[in-house]
């Protein structure tokens, strides 16, 4: 089911590299200034038991018995899954619930990217909703966690990849690498910088083209994480009416703004990821708001009117490099 691909070269001055399916997305590694195969290996290996212990596909991954064990009783989980559980309760309050990792219910009545994605009916919506609350979700000391309810989840999909990329990064420094790139499906890290000592430019993605080469400018950085959120990454149209997988945690259907795409500037990409989920969900005006009150975080977001609003620490960094696209203050 997992399809891990190794693509490598040696003895060139291309990049070390290797890439694979992980929580649920194409990952690719890039290391600049190593030959050593095994420190990628490690990598995958670190992210698949990431993997393991996190994703909702696997029936013994400690999620799903978190899950299973919903109004019953706690359960004993890695410390890997217990840190992130915590994180993702930390992001919770601090984006007054924008960001909720009990939203499984209902992403899962929506079944956005599955086989059996469908609109809801408002009465099941309504049902579900009443499971989502993340003061529900006890961490208890042995690392134990407790969902207080029965026909409560947990989702990690939206903060998961973020703690995968730091963990690559660990390992990766550990090992003596100072320039790689870390890419988990639209989680970029930048490590160090480029040989060259020039910051990376990374690259944000048109939400509006087809073409995942068209971009609407770059981010010019070192040491740092780049995570976009955006509709445009999974979604169903049924009647017209475009359906996608991040959902308003208060009214159970997908957020319904003028959002189009929010990439977030973090050192910590499961900071990143987290916000980057909850920046959505909020729009411009709450997300920018939020945004400037958090220390090393800084946002691009683009509208559905193809314009650009920018936090106020940003302005050095990014490079609009499309006209259609217009920095806008709001
Ligand atoms: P991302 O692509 O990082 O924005 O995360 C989207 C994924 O996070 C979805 O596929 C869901 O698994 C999950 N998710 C959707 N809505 C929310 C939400 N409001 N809070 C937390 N996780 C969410
Ligand atoms: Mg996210």
């Amino acid at each position: 089911m997992v399809i891990l691909s190794g693509c490598t070269n040696k003895g060139t001055n291309e990049p070390l590299s290797k890439d694979g399916f992980m929580l649920g997305t194409f990952v690719k590694i890039k290391l600049y200034d190593s030959k050593n195969e095994e420190i990628l290996d490690k990598a995958f290996e670190r992210l698949r038991e990431i993997e393991n212990r996190m994703s909702l596909n696997i029936v013994d991954s400690d999620l799903s018995k978190i899950n299973n064990s919903a109004g019953i009783k706690p359960v004993e989980v890695h410390e890997d899954v217990y840190y992130v559980i915590k994180k993702a309760k930390e992001f919770a309050e601090i984006s007054s619930g924008a960001f909720d990792p009990t939203i499984e219910p209902i992403v899962k009545l929506w079944g956005i990217g599955t086989a059996n994605e469908r609109v809801p009916s408002e009465e099941e919506i309504n049902n579900k909703l009443k499971k989502i609350d993340y003061n529900k979700v006890q961490l208890l000391e042995g690392n134990r966690v407790f969902l207080e309810e029965s026909g409560m989840g947990l989702d990690l999909g939206g903060i998961a990849k973020g703690y995968g990329a730091d963990e690559v990064q660990k390992i990766l420094i550990e090992n003596g690498v100072k320039s790689a790139i870390i890419d988990l499906g639209g989680n970029v890290f930048g490590l160090g910088s480029r040989l060259s000592g020039e910051p990376w430019k990374i690259a944000i993605q048109n939400p509006f083209s087809d073409n995942r080469g068209s971009h609407i400018g770059t981010l010019a950085i070192h040491d740092m994480s780049v995570v976009t959120s955006g509709d445009y990454e999974r979604y169903f149209e049924e009647e017209g009416v475009k359906y996608h997988h991040i959902i308003d945690s208060k009214t159970g259907y997908p957020a319904n703004n003028n959002v189009s795409g929010i990439t977030v500037l973090s050192r910590y990409s499961i900071d990143g990821d987290a916000l980057s989920t909850a920046f959505y969900v909020l729009g411009v005006s709450d997300g920018l708001a939020l945004a400037e009150e958090i220390e090393g975080i800084e946002v691009v977001y683009i509208t559905k009117d193809k314009k650009l609003y920018l936090s106020s620490g940003i302005i050095n960094v990014f490079e609009n490099t499309n006209e259609e696209f217009e920095i806008s203050i709001p």
